[in-house]
């Protein structure tokens, strides 16, 4: 189970199941403590209507429902657009998302080019704008890039770059190469965490796979994965927030 769920799809992605109070019941069921409502932003094709979601005044910060009780982050999962690091992030809201991911889609201008050294660009741009506070699915192999690059460009400005436990589950993952973005990240001090992209409740706070992958690595998790430190993952979180409010 993953204490802190970074990236969690609801109904309002194309691509998840589950209304927010189902999302709520299912992880907290599991044991999660908070969870990043994560969907993905308006250049997939749906509008999202995100000024209820970030009202505080209408969406408490920890959801309770019936017996289920989740703090939930207020996120967003953007796009990348081009290569000069455009996202798709609505300039009015970006203050009012407490986490911003960033994740290489369809809709990136050269997506179907599949070029390792114009995608890691767009990456390291973007990280380097400021508006970016995690990375999601770097090894994905459908968007291949230069892992050693992001994960250099990751440390430099406190991106956290993500292990993500379903893609690994659906062979969506480039295995060796996010070997190598976990030896690097601990290398030069970049933040890694486990997210379950979760669409379905079967998928929804899960990381047995982030586990195997990194005991077969001789790791601890631990010690290893940023998000299992309430604490400290609280303060980035609110600090990162802090720095893009005007
Ligand atoms: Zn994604
Ligand atoms: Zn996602």
């Amino acid at each position: 189970m993953i204490r802190n769920d970074l990236h969690v799809h609801s109904i309002r992605s194309s691509c998840g199941l589950h209304t927010l109070l189902e999302i709520v019941s299912i992880a907290s069921a599991k044991g999660v403590r908070s969870l990043n409502l994560s969907d993905h932003g308006p250049a997939l094709g749906r509008s999202i209507n995100f000024g209820v979601f970030t009202d505080l005044r209408r969406l408490p910060e920890t959801v309770e429902w019936g017996a289920a009780k989740v703090r939930v982050w207020r996120g967003i999962e953007a796009n990348l657009l081009n290569i000069a690091g455009d996202t798709d992030v609505p300039p009015k809201f970006v203050h009012r998302f407490d986490i911003i991911s960033l994740g290489l889609h369809a809709c990136f201008e050269l997506a179907g080019l599949r070029d390792e050294a114009r995608n890691t660009k767009a990456f390291v741009n973007a990280f380097t704008r400021r508006g970016v506070d995690l990375a999601t699915h770097p090894c994905i192999k459908a968007h291949p890039v230069n892992i050693d690059a992001v994960v250099e460009a990751a440390a430099e400005t406190g991106v956290m770059l993500e292990i993500n436990n379903t893609n690994l589950r659906l062979g969506k993952t480039d295995v060796r190469k996010l070997e190598r973005m976990i030896a690097k990240a601990l290398d030069c001090g970049a933040l890694l965490v486990e997210s379950s992209d979760g669409h379905v409740y079967t998928e929804i706070g899960e990381n047995e796979q982030v586990e195997t992958l990194l005991s077969r690595m001789g790791l601890d998790p631990d010690a290893t994965l940023f998000n299992r430190r309430d604490k400290a993952l609280d303060a980035y979180i609110t600090k990162r927030k802090q720095d893009r409010t005007p």
